[in-house]
């Protein structure tokens, strides 16, 4: 199963084909979010020693993890974590397991996790890690005993007060349960909120699964406020019914929203009076994909991406948007439930056109908003009903989108840079405020 960022998994199964690679600006995430911070930072004015503490992250461990693989043999396998800043309190951030990761993505990946952790107001840092594998040609054993060992081997590292994981690509809620076991056996108690992303009998909280997919839509919702747009007269677009994807399309479609696009890895689909979302839900969890549902038009993706609506949801993976078909999107706001759907080159393209982005670090930043949720749930040993989860995340995105909005007012700058802006400032004040200690 693929999992994403701070995320819990989707409920509906992946797929098989795959549509002919778009063409990306395949830009480096490290850079791509550099670039992002420099034009804050400079906005800012944030003096260079500042500027040198928060581009700069504050751990980066590589470990290597052996494991008796099924056969007898044993294999090494490379495993990160990267610590960007844990200023604002503990950092926060997931796990992923993939053959591909890098270190450079990692500093990247954890860097959003600091600033989407200052943008939505809760105490964390941000942090990123994982394990340079491929799980499906692993055997569930085996990919048990990499994540114990795993985990073992950052055990000064991880810690309820320290270092907090959760469920990325390709890991969920059982990685998570093993990391929070092995963690207690080591400290001999039990510690659960040393990961979030766990299943509820093990501390979980009641609505995470949702939580990102909800945030997006509160989001949207405000946003098309801004816009003088009657949601329930609004059409929208979502790429990607995955986690993200599916819960947002829900949800949007549950508040008076027109969904006129749908796509997943296989195919785009478009239906001009809009879809039935409990249908196509249904459909997608019983076939596995969306494609070959019925009452729609099949499209491409990049057809997809230009039809004409008010908001755009990319929520499938990132440089989905770039400089190659920014100017061709015909959408009036644009909410990045994926992480990095846009490319830092888009950016001016979409500004030129009028279009509104609620950037990822504030737009997808419920699920994280959540996982802090769970934590104190777990610390305090009390949790609470689903009601009281989803109206503390109301708040709590609403607050976020609002002062992105002012922040971003007040400098005349789109959303993307306001968000950077405000998430710096925080960071940057707290560190002033504790010093630097030598
Ligand atoms: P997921 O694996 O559940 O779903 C991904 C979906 O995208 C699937 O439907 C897949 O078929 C589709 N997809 C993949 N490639 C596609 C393509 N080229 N065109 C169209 N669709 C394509 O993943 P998810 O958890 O929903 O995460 C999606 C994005 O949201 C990722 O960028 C992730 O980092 C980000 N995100 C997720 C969470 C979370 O809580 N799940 C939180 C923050 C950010």
């Amino acid at each position: 199963m693929t999992n994403s960022s701070d995320s819990h998994g989707s409920i509906i199964p992946t797929n098989l084909y795959k549509e002919p690679a778009p063409i990306l600006d395949k830009e480096n995430p490290f850079e791509s979010m550099m670039e992002r911070f420099d034009l804050a930072a400079n906005i800012l004015g944030l003096e260079k020693g500042i500027y040198n503490y928060l581009k700069n992250p504050v751990k980066q461990i590589i470990t290597s993890i052996p494991i008796i693989m099924d056969h007898g043999d044993i294999e090494v396998f490379e495993g990160y974590r990267v610590i960007h800043n844990d200023i604002l309190g503990p950092s926060k951030g997931g796990i992923r397991y993939a053959p591909d990761i890098t270190l450079d993505e990692m500093k990247a990946l954890a860097a959003w996790m600091t600033w989407k952790c200052a943008i939505v107001s809760i105490p964390f840092g941000g942090a990123k890690g994982g394990i340079k594998c491929d799980p499906s040609k692993m055997s569930i054993g085996e990919v048990e005993r990499m994540t114990r060992r795993f985990t073992s081997n950052m055990l000064d590292v991880f810690g309820p007060d320290k270092d907090i994981p959760a469920p990325d690509m390709n890991t969920n809620e059982q990685t998570m349960a093993w990391i929070m076991d092995t963690y207690s056996m080591h400290t001999k108690k039990t510690q659960t909120a040393v990961v979030t992303g766990k299943p509820s009998i093990l501390g979980g909280s009641l609505g995470r699964r949702e939580a990102t997919g909800r945030g997006v839509m509160i989001v949207s919702v405000s946003a098309l406020n801004k816009l003088h747009i009657n949601p329930k007269n609004a059409t929208a677009v979502i790429q990607g019914f995955g986690n993200v994807g599916s819960v947002s399309a829900n949800l949007l479609y549950e508040q008076g929203v027109k969904i006129i696009g749908l796509s997943d890895i296989n195919g785009a689909l478009y239906n001009k009076k809009g879809f039935n979302l409990p249908d196509v839900l249904e459909f997608a969890i019983k076939n596995g994909s969306i494609l070959n549902y019925p009452k729609s038009e099949k499209i491409s993706n990049e057809e997809l991406l230009q039809l004409e609506c008010d908001l755009l949801v990319p929520a499938a993976k990132e440089d989905q948007i770039n400089s190659h078909n920014a100017d061709k999107l015909k959408c009036k706001i644009i909410a990045e439930g994926a992480n990095g759907p846009t490319s830092a080159n888009a950016d001016s393209i979409l500004q030129n056109n009028g279009i509104l982005v609620i950037p990822d670090i504030l737009a997808n930043a419920g699920g994280v908003t959540v996982s802090y949720f769970e934590w104190v749930q777990d610390r305090m040993g009390y949790f609470w009903p689903l009601s009281l989860v989803n109206e503390r995340l109301e708040r709590m995105m609403d607050e976020a989108f609002l002062n992105v909005y002012k922040s971003a007012e007040k400098y005349n700058v789109p959303l993307r840079i306001g968000a950077y802006i405000l998430a710096i400032d925080k960071v940057a004040k707290t560190l002033k405020i504790r010093g630097i200690y030598a």
